[in-house]
């Protein structure tokens, strides 16, 4: 007898012939595919469904119906009665690898941590998940559980699937008490693993390849290992190896040696920084000199202006303070940056007799910006073009006139 949901008894084929039994349009043009038999894996089990084709017409989804039969949603209409079914092998291949993978890493997480795996996720697309208690693991630990689950692999123990009803599931030393009742599918890793699992596996544990975990999350109080097995484990190694690579081309040198270096550069790169800022200290005051020097008689005052590109608002301020020493100058500074943030800073000599914060308040206005300080030493922002910037500084002087 074929079983409706045939992979059950047979995960290895996956092209077959079946008869229509029910098709169901559904409102955007796709159908409800019910067929004798099926070996599309529908959604259950914490592994994702199967895709493929049904006469040619994709299948989308495939889920399991109250009566536990696979339900397959295609895109269009099938024809019949006679279907012929294929499935996506990569992809069932890469579930099979995976779903493998997972009850042999759970085993090893449980001999070698002493951790029970609380749930599962199976993914032919991205990182595969078990779920244990939180408990804090260093990557030390990781490893000896990793170790322990790539030697089953490598070992190449056959996968065994069988049947075993619930009366009798005291002949089989289950990881964890099986949750249906009457005919138990039983999932052996020989003489390693005994579950009771409805999922596609692979026939000899060799088949997985290689077991990798890749990164471990906190999640609803529980730790989350997320890892990689079969061809997403040569993907996630050719990844890592790739920016491994790059990284020390960049350096010039080994990838052993990258971390080291990097960490000399970036402390190399902390110590120029805090010599440049000593150096631009001891500038400043030199640059206030040529500024000061720069100034033009306004009636009973001078009058200076300067116009600088991407430069820190800090160091205009400094400047303004600096000049701000000079009795009878009245200084406006002003910086543009890229994304045409104006930085603008106006400082007042105390015998010119000008408000330095009311001449900022002016300046702004026109460019919608504001700003704050004293008579001595004002300074604020707006967002200009170089244009208004240059207009701004222009209009400086008549202001001052007119005062
Ligand atoms: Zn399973």
């Amino acid at each position: 007898m074929i079983r409706q949901l045939a992979y059950l008894a047979d995960s290895l084929t996956t092209e077959f012939e079946a008869q229509l039994v029910q098709a169901t349009p559904l409102p955007d043009g796709q159908f409800e595919v019910l067929l004798t038999h099926s070996y599309f894996y529908p959604t259950s089990g914490g592994q994702q469904h199967d895709t493929g084709t049904l006469n040619g017409v994709p299948v989308l989804e495939v889920t399991k119906d109250d009566a536990g039969n696979a339900i397959h949603r295609v895109a269009g209409p099938v024809g019949g009665p006679l279907v012929r079914g294929q499935i996506d092998a990569a992809r069932r291949f890469a579930n099979m690898q995976h779903h493998s993978a997972q009850h042999i890493l759970s085993a090893a997480v449980t001999e070698v941590l002493g951790l029970e795996t609380l749930s599962a996720h199976i993914s032919a697309e991205t990182p595969s998940t078990i779920d244990v208690a939180d408990t804090p693991l260093d990557w030390a630990e990781l490893e000896r559980a990793e170790q322990r689950a790539n030697a089953i692999v490598f070992e190449n123990r056959p996968v065994k699937v069988y049947f075993v009803d619930d009366s009798r599931t005291d002949t089989v030393p289950f990881r964890r008490p099986p949750k249906v009742s009457g005919e138990i599918r039983v999932v052996e890793i020989d003489g390693w693993d005994y579950s009771a699992c409805g999922g596609t596996h692979v026939a000899q544990t060799g088949s997985v390849g290689l077991i990798k975990i890749v990164r471990t999350e906190r999640k609803n109080q529980k730790l989350r290992l997320h890892f990689v097995a079969g061809r997403q484990a040569l993907d996630h190694f050719r990844r890592v190896q790739r920016v491994a690579i790059d990284i020390s081309n960049h350096f010039s040198a080994n990838p052993e040696d990258v971390v080291a270096l990097a960490a000399q550069q970036s402390e190399a790169l902390k110590l120029a920084q805090k010599e440049l800022k000593r150096l631009q200290a001891e500038l400043l005051p030199l640059e206030a000199q040529k500024l000061a020097a720069t100034a033009q008689p306004v009636g009973r005052m001078r009058f200076a202006t300067a116009q600088f590109g991407n430069r820190p608002a800090g160091d205009l301020r400094e400047l303004g303070r600096l000049l701000q020493s000079e009795a009878d100058l009245v200084a406006v500074l002003a910086g543009l940056d890229d994304s045409q943030k104006l930085s603008l800073v106006v400082s007042c000599g105390q015998a010119t007799g000008m408000a330095a914060r009311e001449l900022l308040t002016r300046l702004l206005s026109p460019v919608g910006g504001r700003g704050g300080g004293d008579a001595g030493l004002a300074q604020g922002g707006a967002t200009a073009t170089s244009g208004q910037v240059s207009q701004l500084l222009a209009g400086a002087r008549n202001l001052i006139l007119a005062d």
